[in-house]
């Protein structure tokens, strides 16, 4: 057989190897501008949605601003959007064909890990007085000690009021901090303890004041002088932080990372990078042929239970009201035909592969920063587990539609098989028999009070989240009969 010339082998390589595209090399002068201009607004998003409530306003803000409306039984219009305990947040447009056909739906998370507070947290120890946490998510403790924290959050008297408390995020706000050992002395209580007990919730506690009420000898008078500063404020008193939901979040705005400002550095990107790409996709769909909706969930880090995560019926009454504002039959089979047929995007993040710990990636199947939105057709552990593992039919309509739309993206798992593992909202979704697969940008740091994205990557996570929604129809009878 003749030896191949140089040219023959290039020919070959383009057109039968996979080769990864970096955002922005593939993007044009004006893309560039587009990718930063983009970071600034996706900083601003961050900044404004620190906890699951915040988050709801801010996209409900935005929504409302483009004309989208409170979706009630005999709502009329195009765009809706429908809220649930003020945590839970579903956007809609509709499309030309009839929703039994199904949907396009894209679902993020809006909660990220953080410092929640016990229900009696309030005590003084040697005239210092700490609130007592209880960490949500998964966290690594080490990284939100001797730090700057802000509060936000919401206490609900029994008399039903409810009071906004947000502090540290202002200007000229004070910060909280929870307290670490210094170096000098934590040899043997921290240094000589494995990774995962050298930081113990218990000691995980928020010092909130030192200053006495001028009062003598009386008890607990730091104690006494922060709940009068606290009645002051806000007209509450101990009893009340028993119905409280305050969350300790790292303080301080998302910031530019790196010399040529590439990255962004902040608090809570998982998952509010996909809930903020979900948001600007869903914006620019116009008149699309099947109704575009995103759904904004809670509790997704802690197994996505309860009334606002993603296992709740929420989807089930979002999808009977819009059969109902379309004019369509809303009874039980109208509804899980629509869901069966439907196309889902489970938008998440991954975990980027790091150069410093090479040892927990597998390098031909993990995601690259700068390399697009990364698509993984399984999560879960081990041989698979928790997965919902999208079918292949699936996972080839949506690569073309991304071709076809100029897409830059990546497809990746997360980790090595035997490394450890994760899970998303997917597979709760998946039993509606819709197809679901997930999607999302890469990140450095993830769960850190400081996440590390690529604003190509957020870019391109866009891009393919409004290509997702405009696609034509999947063809093929693939909903339930
Ligand atoms: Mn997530
Ligand atoms: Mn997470």
């Amino acid at each position: 057989m003749a030896k191949l010339n140089k040219k023959k082998v290039k020919e070959l390589r383009d057109s039968l190897t996979l080769q990864p595209k970096s955002v922005w090399e593939q993007a044009s002068p004006a893309q560039r501008r587009e990718i930063m201009a983009l970071g600034e607004q996706y900083k601003r998003f961050l900044d404004q949605a620190k906890t699951e409530r915040l988050a709801v306003e801010a996209i409900k803000k935005a929504a409302r601003a483009k004309g989208f409306r409170q979706l009630k039984p005999g709502a009329v219009g195009k765009r809706f959007y429908l809220e649930f305990k003020g945590k839970l947040l579903a956007l809609a447009v509709l499309g030309r064909r009839p929703l039994r056909q199904g949907l396009r739906l894209l679902g993020s998370h809006i909660d990220a890990p953080r410092l929640d507070l016990k229900m009696h947290p309030l005590y003084e120890e040697q005239e210092l007085v700490f609130l007592k946490t209880h960490y949500y998510g998964g966290i690594k403790k080490y990284q939100w000690l001797a730090r700057p924290l802000a509060i936000h959050g919401v206490v609900c008297t029994a008399e039903g009021r409810t009071v906004e408390v947000h502090i540290g995020d202002g200007t000229e706000d004070p910060v909280f901090s929870l307290l670490d050992l210094l170096p000098h002395l934590s040899r043997r209580s921290q240094g000589e303890k494995k990774f995962s007990e050298a930081v113990e919730g218990e000691r995980m506690n928020l010092l909130l004041g030192t200053l006495p009420l001028d009062a003598g000898a009386a008890k607990d008078k730091v104690k006494l002088a922060v709940l009068q500063e606290l009645n002051k404020r806000y007209g509450i008193a101990e009893k009340d932080l028993i119905s409280a939901e305050l969350e300790l979040v790292p303080a301080g705005r998302a910031r530019d990372v790196g010399l040529d400002r590439s990255l962004v550095g902040g608090y809570g990107q998982d998952d509010r990078a996909s809930a903020f790409a979900s948001l600007q996709a869903l914006l620019e769909v116009k008149n699309p042929a099947v109704t575009a909706v995103a759904l904004f969930f809670d509790k997704e880090e802690i197994g996505s239970e309860g009334a606002t995560g993603a296992q709740s019926r929420f989807l089930e009454h979002l999808t009977a009201l819009l059969l109902q504002s379309a004019g369509q039959p809303a009874d039980y089979l109208s509804v899980s035909r629509c869901l069966a047929a439907s196309q889902t995007l489970s938008a998440d993040v991954n975990a980027a592969f790091d150069p410093d710990y090479p040892e927990v990636h597998e390098k031909r199947n993990a995601a690259y920063l700068g390399y697009g939105v990364n698509l993984t057709k399984y999560t879960g552990h081990g041989g698979k587990y928790g997965a919902s593992d999208a079918d292949a039919e699936y996972v080839a309509w949506l690569r073309g539609v991304w071709d076809r739309a100029g897409v830059v993206w990546q497809a990746a798992g997360m980790g090595k098989v035997d490394e450890g593992g994760g899970g998303t909202i997917a597979k709760h979704l998946a039993i509606y028999g819709m197809d679901i697969i997930d999607v999302g940008p890469p990140m450095f740091s993830m769960h850190s009070p400081f996440e590390i994205c690529h604003k190509a990557d957020i870019y391109s996570s866009v891009q393919a989240y409004l290509a997702f929604y405009q696609a034509p129809p999947m063809k093929g009878g693939r909903g339930l009969a």
